[in-house]
């Protein structure tokens, strides 16, 4: 017996589901999570010591891939000089200000725990310094799991939304209106019937978690116009895309400036590190400022700080996010192509250091869309990968990273395991 099948089932007797973050069990593909036992570079190894290329990197953070020996270094060296101290430090002043030198909009930034942590507060905060209730999400976008945002399109226009998970109360779900991702029309609509009342639209600038989906140029501009004019609060979602996409993170690419910005992955260096930060004069509504309540016992940590600082000095080398680009467009160039000559019906797309395979004619713009792609299709070209040690995220409806590690030689012999498998198929 394999020893992930073996992992798997003691796992589900002390752990629900033998997980800790549910996408881990392969619900979606079927079969038996890998229990990663190691991983450096673009590789990890599984508990049976099989080696895959991985092309998730833990969800983004990974993008100078795993374990990089100066990020590994400045964590043991943090790590010997104490854990956590519930105390200001210096070294938060210096990831504070690296931040807001790489993202100008960003002009004051808070540090937390984890994405969810840096949403939940950056609405938190939204609501405070608007006075108003309502928000505004998109179908598809995926903010983490606090409760105002677990939540799923209404049946009307302006109906508010419903809950999309058990345990969260009809009322807490009753201020979020659910929109369509690149609807230029509906957004509009909204905002000339009830924009008064909304605190703010949140947003994954480009969305990375209904599989990669890229904004329109009227829609981002359509957002930032109508967010200002009716006074609310524009946030970018930039856990995914931050450093990532590019180093100015997504706003760069738009040329938009967010009133405020949530941050992690990336941001982290594989460490629980995340951030949300913008404007000073709405930042200045926190405490102990001002009367939005927000703290984290490991808000900060020195740590995790080491991490994501040694992470953003490095992917400041000339040219990193030009190479990381130039090698994901090519992959996902070589892997289309193997399967136009297969035949099989695939397109992709990427941006940055994420991308995006669709089992569909073409290139997707909304979760609906994305939805109505051929999932039994992807299962399928999934294991075939996987038999061929290539990790792609287990789910139709997940984006891809590649990391600075994965050379070219690397994206070959991945383009060239893509087209044994799409042989498959
Ligand atoms: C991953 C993610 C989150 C949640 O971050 P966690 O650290 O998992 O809580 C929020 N927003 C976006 C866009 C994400 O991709």
């Amino acid at each position: 017996m394999s020893r992930n099948l073996e992992l798997f089932e003691r796992g589900k007797k002390s752990i629900p589901g033998g997980v800790n973050s549910p996408v881990r069990a392969f619900g979606s593909v079927g079969g038996t999570p890998r229990f990663v036992k190691k991983a450096n570079g673009p590789y990890f190894w599984d508990a049976d010591d099989k080696q895959y290329i991985d092309y998730i990197g833990s969800w983004g953070p990974a993008i100078l891939g795993h374990a990089h020996p100066e990020v590994v270094a400045a964590v043991q060296k943090a790590a010997e000089g104490g854990l956590s101290f519930g105390a200001p430090t210096e070294v938060e002043i210096d990831i504070a200000e690296e931040i807001c030198k790489l993202v100008p909009s960003i002009e004051q930034v808070r540090l937390v725990s984890s994405g969810t942590e840096a949403t939940m507060s950056a609405i938190r905060l939204a609501r405070g310094f608007t006075k108003r209730d309502a928000i505004i999400k998109f179908e598809g976008c995926y903010h983490g799991h606090s409760d105002s945002l677990l939540v799923k399109a209404g049946s009307g226009l302006l109906t508010f939304g419903n809950p999309s998970s058990g345990g969260v109360p009809a009322d807490f779900t009753r201020h979020t209106l659910v929109l369509e991702y690149n609807n230029v029309e509906q957004l509009q609509r909204t905002f000339d019937e009830i924009g008064h009342t909304i605190a703010c639209v949140i947003l994954e600038p480009i969305a990375g978690n209904m599989n990669l989906i890229k904004p329109s140029e009227a829609f981002v501009k359509a957002l930032r116009a109508l967010t200002e004019q009716h006074g609310t609060v524009l946030i970018y979602d930039e856990v995914m895309t931050g450093f990532r996409v590019a180093l100015g993170c997504a706003q760069s690419l738009h040329g938009i400036k967010p009133d405020l910005t949530t941050l992690g992955k990336v941001v982290g260096g594989g460490m629980p590190l995340a951030a949300f930060g913008g404007r000073a004069d709405i930042m200045a509504c926190i405490a102990p400022l001002g009367n939005v309540y927000q703290a984290g016992t490991l808000s900060g940590n020195p740590v995790a700080v080491a991490a994501g600082l040694t992470t953003l000095k490095l992917i400041q080398q000339p040219d990193f996010h030009a190479e990381l680009s130039r090698r994901t467009a090519r992959l996902v160039e070589g892997i289309v192509a193997a399967a136009r000559e297969l035949g099989v019906t695939l397109c992709g797309d990427s941006v940055g250091g994420m991308f995006g395979l669709y089992f569909c004619e073409e290139i997707p713009s909304t979760f609906a869309e994305v939805t109505a792609s051929d999932r039994e299709r992807f299962n399928r070209f999934f294991h075939a990968m996987l038999a061929e040690s290539v990790y792609l995220a287990p789910s139709a409806y997940e984006a891809g990273f590649v990391s600075i590690a994965h050379s070219d030689e690397i994206i070959e012999q991945s383009i060239a395991a893509a087209r044994r498998a799409l042989a498959t198929l």
